[in-house]
């Protein structure tokens, strides 16, 4: 069974790794294989009976193509072991102590290319070579000389071999595969792909054109100079006129290692060619020679490679969710993976025009990610990994909870259940009334709406309000007890003194979301006024465009929507806009809020609601404009933009004081 599983790996593994390393054209995502050879690493640790000889994990790299003129590597270039979170740099020093008692460590970005081997004699550059399989490699001098940062000649007459890392800049690969796409020609999978495939071309006028470049970042031989830290032979390789990374630092901890690896998170963003990670390396060269190497990797360096962006995972059934306003939206499951950080088990698929133009079916393939870093969706059904067992998508007819037959509107792609009593849009309109970001009755999740729902208890809105007189039947439910129904009822009786818009909003009436409840309540001041608006005057108010307004007259039209507004009034709901006096507070009204990284206490989206109720507005991106920023935990490059503009940054304690002061 193990053993059986070990062969497999193996295999999937080399298979990969030609597919990656020899043809330039991955078949499965760094994430996948790193899996796949962890799994692989810690069964033949458990049982080394097992171990093959074409084991990936005992060599480095892909085959030697023959079309290449093959290079011997004095000293062979190794690989890098993985770590993939910080208790595993805390075990990299704990492991690096045992021999060094207190190391220093050079840190270095990871930059995502392939590595080169430049060999200079009498001040020329006199061969090019890549990694190939760490002991021999390619010779591809011809298209290495087309680098514009790559000197021909140095001022050292010596022989002195630099490696370090051809990488491809984000735009070049961009404009690339736009212009393969124009052709008809296939695309590359990234910037390394791109750029490995541009150094194996046995002409060089392609490599010449595809704007390659390189950071040089080690120097083998370095006993040949009297050099007695990495970082000296990095500032030296710089002398000689090598482009250095400059985002480069000597870290005298490993705490000061993680935050280099926070800071190279954040900083990934906004650079110009990608980096897939963070090189740790021991400064000192006699403590590195204390550490020695394993068969394939330096013991003194590590790489710390980034959570994944992007995923693949398999999409194992299509399901079906009935919203409030009777709208029908496809939702696939998934096979739970992490993605940036959270797991994901089921995302949208929004309608059959998505699902027809991205060819999904189920049993697929497909790559997740997370848009916005927030909600994770579907970019790509990955095909070449269909096996036959994938099932078409079908849109269903009638409504999966009350199997009404569902109806098409002429100019939407979505299908909607028409029954008004469909059990599904009245629970979800119900949630949608509760929910934080309209009425905000607290405690009101959406399952308890939904088993309120079952009960009996909440059939429509104005029960909420009645649901006091139940209050000795409830508290005996079982996971209710007294504190926590006086907590539910108490938050439903607050609601009541809520403002026109969040009255507005929660009613559900379509079209009518947060901003646009703002933008009528606040102009008609009371719910009076609405009902009695004419349709031509509705159209009139900036924003508000005639199917907005249309919306709004039907709804409120409509006799069953009158009785709720009418038992509302009677059970003392307010029903006029508070606007003003809520948005008084000057550290939020008329003063523009941009929202990054993840917050621990809200989402992003109650932030912006708390922010806009005080007068505030939030927008996507920083400018000169913005006051101020709010950080969450891993910022993106908003962060950097607001230090670099000088921006007032709150993080999330100060965000939430201000909201409760
Ligand atoms: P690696 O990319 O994980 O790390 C080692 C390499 O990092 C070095 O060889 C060097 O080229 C590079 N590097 C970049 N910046 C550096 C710096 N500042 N200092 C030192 N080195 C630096 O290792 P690898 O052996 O090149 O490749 C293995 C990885 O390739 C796997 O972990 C996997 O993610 C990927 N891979 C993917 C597939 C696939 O099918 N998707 C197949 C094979 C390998």
């Amino acid at each position: 069974m193990i053993e059986k599983r070990i062969n497999e790996l193996i295999d999937i593994l080399n298979e990969a790794s030609r597919n990656y390393y020899e043809l330039d054209n991955p078949t499965i995502t760094d994430q996948e294989y790193d899996d796949f050879y962890r799994e692989l690493e810690e069964l033949e640790k458990e049982h080394p009976e097992y171990i093959k000889d074409n084991s990936p994990t005992k060599r480095v790299g892909g085959k030697v193509i023959d079309e290449f003129k093959k290079v011997t590597h004095e000293v062979p270039m190794m690989s890098l072991g993985d770590i993939f979170n910080e208790e595993e740099v805390r075990q990299f020093d704990e492991r690096i102590k045992k021999t060094i008692p207190n190391p220093s460590y050079v840190c270095e970005l990871k930059i995502d290319g392939l590595s080169v081997s430049l060999l200079y004699q009498n001040g020329k550059l006199v061969r090019g070579a890549t990694r190939g399989n760490g002991v021999v490699g390619e010779d591809i001098t011809h298209n290495v000389e087309t680098i514009k940062n790559v000197p021909l000649n140095i001022d050292y007459k010596g022989e002195i071999e630099v490696r370090g890392e051809i990488y491809m800049p984000k735009k070049s690969f961009i404009k690339l595969n736009q212009e393969r796409e124009k052709k008809g020609l296939n695309l590359f999978a990234n910037p390394r792909n791109a750029a490995a495939g541009s150094v194996r071309q046995l002409d060089s006028s392609i490599a010449a054109k595809r704007n390659l470049s390189t950071f040089i970042y080690h120097l083998p031989k370095v006993d040949d100079f009297d050099i007695k830290k990495h970082s000296e032979a990095l500032d030296y390789m710089k002398k000689l006129g090598f482009t250095i990374n400059p985002n480069i630092k000597i870290a005298k901890n490993i705490d000061e290692v993680i935050d280099y690896i926070n800071e190279g998170n954040k900083l990934r963003e906004s650079l110009p060619y990608e980096i897939d990670g963070i090189v740790i390396k021991v400064d000192n060269l006699d403590d590195q020679r204390k550490l020695g190497y394993t068969a394939r990797t330096p013991k003194w360096a590590i790489a710390y490679k980034f959570p994944a962006e992007e995923v693949l995972t398999k999409l194992t059934n299509i399901e079906f969710c009935v919203g409030r306003t009777g709208k029908i939206t496809p939702r696939a499951d998934l096979n739970p993976v992490h993605v940036a950080g959270s797991v994901v088990r089921s995302v949208t698929l929004h309608n059959q025009d998505y699902i027809n133009e991205k060819d999904i079916m189920i049993n697929d393939i497909v790559s997740i990610h997370k848009a916005g870093d927030v909600i994770p969706e579907v970019v790509r059904v990955i095909k070449e990994r269909r096996d036959g067992t994938q099932i078409p998508f079908k849109m269903i007819d009638t409504c999966p909870i009350c199997g009404t037959k569902l109806v098409k509107k002429d100019e939407e792609v979505a299908y909607y259940c028409p029954n008004i009593n469909c059990d599904a849009r009245n629970i979800e309109g119900l949630i949608h009334y509760a929910s934080r970001h309209t009425m905000n009755i607290e405690g009101f999740g959406d399952e308890i709406v939904e088993d309120f729902y079952n009960m009996g208890y909440l059939k429509s809105i104005p029960d909420f309000y009645n649901l006091y007189k139940k209050k000795k039947e409830l508290m005996e439910l079982e996971g209710f007890g007294e504190k926590s129904i006086n907590n539910l009822l108490d938050s439903i009786e607050n609601s009541k003194n809520n403002s026109l818009e969040q009255l507005l909003f929660a009613l559900g009436i379509k079209h009518v979301g947060k901003k646009v409840a703002k933008i009528i309540a606040s102009h008609y001041k009371n719910i009076d006024n609405i009902i009695n608006a004419s349709l031509e005057e509705m159209t009139n108010i900036d924003d508000i465009g005639e199917i907005i307004a249309l919306s709004v007259k039907e709804y409120f039209e409509n006799e069953s929507n009158l009785k709720v507004i009418n038992s509302l009034k009677e059970l003392g709901m307010n029903m006029t806009y508070l606007g003003s006096e809520i948005s008084e507070d000057e550290r939020f009204n008329g003063k523009t809020f941009v929202l990054t990284g993840t917050l621990s206490k809200m989402t992003r989206d109650e932030a912006s609601f708390e922010i806009e109720k005080r007068g505030g507005k939030t927008t996507s991106s920083v400018t000169k404009k913005t006051d101020v920023v709010i950080v969450g935990e891993n910022p993106g490059s908003k962060y950097d933009k607001a230090k670099e503009l000088g921006i007032t940054i709150w993080n999330e304690e100060m965000l939430s004081e201000n909201f409760s002061k």
